[in-house]
């Protein structure tokens, strides 16, 4: 075992560029360990093919790879213009119509989706459309017809999406759409779910009423990309299992000199919480077009993976870029750099603080072990994933390898930094058949070999979620076996 494993994770997005036979083997062979399917884009069909391709690849590379379902959420829109698009220049004066009937725009005015409009603003906001390519002034508000001043000469085109400088839109975040794609979502088996603006915690609660209603145990994702999100972080990461900096929406609302700040803080609290923390949007973004990433680029992907992100995101990099496997294979080699050259601090300040559960106990002890006595790896045996994943919460030195016998389960530790599931089925076997049993496997994939030393955890009631309530130190013999360390 000599070539390190990658400890980040990668999260692609799918779209046109990966539908070509062989995209995704090559993507998932190149590093991907969870794929994104944009439900703001595309049928209901589409999605479902999509993920069913999904699974038929993954098996046949034989790795594990979750599916998440991104809803499109409450994304205000400007309607569509007669021509197409129209060009504006600082200094017009163009109004925004809030109606189901607004005629097709021109240079002078265009419809709106969102009727609350004309409500949720007032004289000197500015508005933000195309990502803030295009900047309005509000004027002033007459009616269902918002008056602006152009701010900066450009090109406005169909469909662009609309966000307000400081935030302050009213709409929730759930949408009757973000609903009816909850059900489908489920239906497919996406493994998790994300709730795109959200505001509080409320909004996750109800995403993950709805999406366990329709019987689906996707882990929920809160992505934070609008002011009100920052204010209730506290609440919203103790709500979430995954927490999404998405730097894309949120760089535009708050001013794109805070996200460096934003993106250490949400990271922090997630870690904290015990969440698992994506970092998303123009990772690589020159890559879509280009060969290779811009040094900015490398840097920031790098820097993404020493502020501790469990996961780094490409979006359209792969989704409608021109070399959406040169962007994963840069990714992960820049990742792998990263993580060679800035060992993270392991969190001791964790173990000082009070425990509640067993499990976190265990997990505590486990971590003081592994870093005193030298292990190569930790390994825990898990129902849900919650052990693995209070693990990897300390970013300490040695990998952890999950044995689960729930897809579902592994697929969703597939984003979790330093954790990497195997497929084991203990039920029926003793605990310390199901300790020989799982290190045989893990020598079987050359994760382990014979003298090296494990941490293993497990609970006596395999079947039982949270019941991790054993720690063994193992050492694994020369036949491939583990035996037991010292007294045990
Ligand atoms: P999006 O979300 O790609 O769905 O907009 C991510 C972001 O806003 O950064
Ligand atoms: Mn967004």
């Amino acid at each position: 075992m000599t070539d390190r494993l990658r400890r980040t994770k990668i999260l692609a997005t799918l779209g046109p560029a990966t539908d070509a036979p062989g995209v995704l083997e090559a993507l998932f062979r190149a590093g991907v360990n969870v794929v994104r399917l944009n439900f703001s884009h595309g049928d209901p069909s589409g999605q479902a093919r999509r993920a069913a391709e999904v699974r038929i690849a993954a098996q046949k590379v034989g790795l594990e790879i979750g599916i998440l379902a991104d809803l499109p959420g409450p994304k205000i829109r400007i309607e569509r213009f007669a021509e197409g698009k129209v060009s504006l220049k600082a200094g017009d004066r163009f109004d925004l119509v809030a109606s189901n009937d607004a005629p097709p725009g021109d240079a002078s005015q265009v419809g709106v989706s969102y009727l609350g409009l004309p409500g949720d603003v007032k004289a000197g906001d500015v508005l933000l459309l195309d990502d803030g390519l295009m900047q309005l002034q509000v004027a002033e508000v007459q009616g269902e017809r918002i008056v602006t001043t152009v701010l900066n000469d450009g090109v406005l085109s169909d469909r662009k999406g609309l966000n307000k400088q400081g935030g302050g839109l009213s709409l929730g975040a759930l949408t009757e759409r973000d609903r009816e794609l909850i059900g489908i979502a489920a239906k497919i088996g996406v493994d998790f779910i994300a709730v795109s603006f959200c505001r509080n915690a409320e909004d996750m609660n109800e995403a993950r009423r709805i999406a366990r209603e329709h019987g689906s145990d996707a882990a929920l994702v809160s992505k934070i990309e609008r002011t009100e999100a920052i204010e209730n972080l506290v609440e919203i990461v103790e709500a979430s299992d995954v927490v999404m900096v998405a730097r894309g929406d949120l760089g535009v609302e708050i001013g794109d000199a805070e996200l460096p700040g934003l993106q250490k803080k949400i990271i922090k609290e997630a870690l904290a919480q015990n969440k698992v923390v994506i970092t998303a949007t123009q990772m690589l973004q020159s890559m879509v077009e280009s060969p290779l990433p811009t040094r900015a680029e490398v840097l920031d992907v790098a820097n993404a993976v020493i502020d501790g992100t469990d996961a780094v995101m490409l979006s359209a990099e792969t989704a409608a870029g021109a070399y959406p496997v040169r962007a994963v294979e840069a990714m992960a080699r820049i990742c792998l750099g990263a993580e060679r050259q800035f060992q993270t601090e392991t969190d001791y300040g964790k173990a000082q603080r009070n425990l509640e559960r067993a499990d976190q106990a265990i997990a505590m002890a486990t971590m003081f072990l592994s870093e005193h006595i030298g292990v190569r790896a930790i390994v825990a045996m898990t129902e849900s994933g919650g052990t693995p994943r209070f693990l990897s919460r300390f970013r300490a030195s040695a990998p952890i390898y999950a044995i689960s016998r729930h897809d579902g389960a592994r697929r969703q530790m597939a984003l979790m930094r330093d954790v990497f599931a195997i497929n084991f089925d203990s039920r029926g076997l003793t605990p310390r058949e199901a300790a020989r049993g799982s290190i045989r496997v893990l020598v079987d994939a050359g994760l382990l070999a014979a003298g090296d030393r494990v941490v293993f955890t497990s609970g006596e009631h395999m079947e039982t979620h949270g019941a991790t309530n054993t720690l063994r130190l193992l050492e694994v013999g020369p036949d491939g076996r583990a035996s037991g360390l010292g007294e045990l």
